[in-house]
């Protein structure tokens, strides 16, 4: 098995030590690469080099059109190179091909904006009282810390590396251990659209070493986060030595509110994949399901059958509809979770919850999505983030009840409403305490608008021009006319 190098300055390179590890394919459970592992060391060099890179001032003070060519340039490459990209990613992450596919679109789509997005990232002139002329500037933050979850590899670093380097920050990404394929190449792919040597380093590995050496270092001006909120914590508390700039995307407990008005065939359909997609492994899940009483019944018994049909399968199959989970230890978090959820009182429907028999998958990760049913809010199913295929099904009599349900959890992140009135809609989606809501869609992420989470989902938004303000530092300069 050939290793995989990490990226340091731009350039592959071993780690310091020489040591590697394994990335396990999720959907046979076995090994599928062998990547280099970066340490400490490896970790305070790459600041140095970006800090460097930084200072040098090749990167920040290049034309915004002329870095924003670059980001294009990387776009048309990742469109071009689409099928081997999203194949790897399938099999990293264990997602169906479809879906990858989808996401290595999504991918060219964020560099694109950005690529667009970089010469239009622009400050003000503001009326001061004194004469003469105000102007705010927009700078870069200096060399920014990306640390990026395995849920959505490519896509969620996309979301923070196209931004920051459309700023003209230079930029040192910590990919999830479980899945670094796709990033490594995607910094291949910048590299070869002109990227300037020292801008971009990727560094796998363990997340608690390396990831806390680059929160810690003094010469990190910025931390972008995506991934738990115990994590998320721990991060905010070490960027507070430094007042390192830091913004925060963590986890959900999504309620998807249905309405007995909404037209159940249509929102049957999309309300599966929004808690099932990913194999609910997506922070945006809609693992709350909250459905108007008159229509309780219908609902959930039309529900449940459509996801004990779904399609679970080898991720390289354009059949399979679920592929597996990330990992083992996701997996048996889901089931421990459904033996909780029974012994507090909830109801396990039809054989939900199983872990079926996938032929040439049998070591692979793979679970039978579950649903349970006699949900109390205050049971531990409801309140935590699972992160796996199970979903907490509960009946509301009235709007109020239903947001007061919603609203209920230590989390912002995301929600959905289903309805035909209008009204109704608008009022609940500003009820809502969260930060990403669809009205009669599970959509919640656009490439040109912003994503991100109130309460315990986060801090900041990424996606469309709000994430600017997380990658530029604001700069006010009074020339007076006296
Ligand atoms: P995680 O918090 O375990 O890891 C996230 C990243 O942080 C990884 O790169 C990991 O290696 C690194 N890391 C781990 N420990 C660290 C430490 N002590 N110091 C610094 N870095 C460390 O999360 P995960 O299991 O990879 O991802 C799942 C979580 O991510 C879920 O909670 C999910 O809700 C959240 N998520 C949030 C969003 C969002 O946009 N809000 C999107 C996707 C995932």
């Amino acid at each position: 098995m050939n290793i995989e190098r990490l990226v340091l300055g731009g350039e592959r390179t071993a780690a310091t030590d020489g040591k590697t590890f394994q990335v396990i394919e999720p959907g046979t459970g076995k090994p599928f690469a062998e990547v280099a592992q970066a340490s400490v060391a490896d970790a305070d060099q790459a600041v140095q080099v970006a800090y460097r890179t930084f200072e040098e001032g090749v990167w920040p003070r290049m034309r915004a059109t002329a870095r924003g060519r670059i980001l294009l340039h990387a776009s048309n490459l990742v469109r071009e190179r689409l099928e081997t990209i999203a194949t790897i990613e399938a099999r990293n992450a264990g997602k169906p091909i479809r879906d990858a596919r989808g996401e290595i679109s999504l991918v060219a789509a964020v560099l694109e904006y950005w690529g667009g997005a970089a010469n239009k990232i622009f400050g003000e002139t503001i009326p001061v009282q004194d004469a003469g002329l105000e102007v705010t500037l927009r700078e870069p933050v200096g060399v920014c810390a990306l640390i990026t979850p395995w849920n959505f590899p490519l896509v969620i670093a996309s979301w923070k590396i196209a931004p920051a380097l459309a700023c003209g920050n230079t930029i040192v990404v910590k990919p999830a251990q479980l899945t670094p394929l796709s990033v490594l190449l995607l910094a291949d792919i910048l590299m070869e659209a002109g990227l300037p040597p020292g801008v971009i380093s990727i560094l796998p590995g363990p997340g608690a070493a390396v990831g806390n050496a680059l929160a810690k270092n003094p010469l990190v001006s910025k931390v972008s986060f995506t991934g738990s909120t115990g994590v998320g914590t721990q991060i905010m508390r070490l960027c507070a030595d430094n007042i390192t700039r830091v913004s925060l995307e963590l986890g959900g407990k999504a309620a998807n509110i249905v309405f007995a008005d909404a037209g159940i065939e249509r929102c049957v359909e999309s309300s599966v994949f929004s808690v099932f997609g990913n194999t609910g492994q997506d922070c945006c899940a809609r693992s709350r399901l909250l459905v108007e009483r008159p229509a309780y019944d219908e609902f959930v018994e039309r529900f449940s059958r459509r996801a004990a049909g779904l399609r679970v399968g080898d991720p390289l199959s354009e059949q399979t509809e679920l592929g597996p989970m990330i990992s083992a230890g996701q997996r048996q978090r889901s089931l421990d979770y459904i033996a909780i959820g029974r012994q507090e009182g909830a109801t396990l429907v039809g054989s939900g919850g199983s872990v079926p028999a996938i032929a040439g998958g049998e070591e692979g990760f793979y679970l039978q999505p579950a649903v349970l049913t006699n949900v109390k809010n205050a049971m531990r199913v409801a309140q935590d983030e699972i992160f796996g295929p199970v979903v907490c099904v509960m009946p509301f009599d009235s709007e109020e009840e239903a947001l007061r349900i919603a609203n209920d959890t230590p989390y912002g992140l995301a929600g959905s409403v289903w309805t035909r009135d209008l009204g109704r809609g608008i009022r609940v989606a500003r009820g809502l305490r969260a930060g990403v809501i669809s009205v009669n869609s599970s959509h919640s992420v656009h490439t040109e608008a912003p994503f991100g989470g109130y309460k315990r989902s986060g801090i900041g938004r990424e996606m469309g021009m709000h994430a600017a303000q997380l990658y530029t530092e604001v700069k006010s300069i009074f020339f007076s006319q006296e």
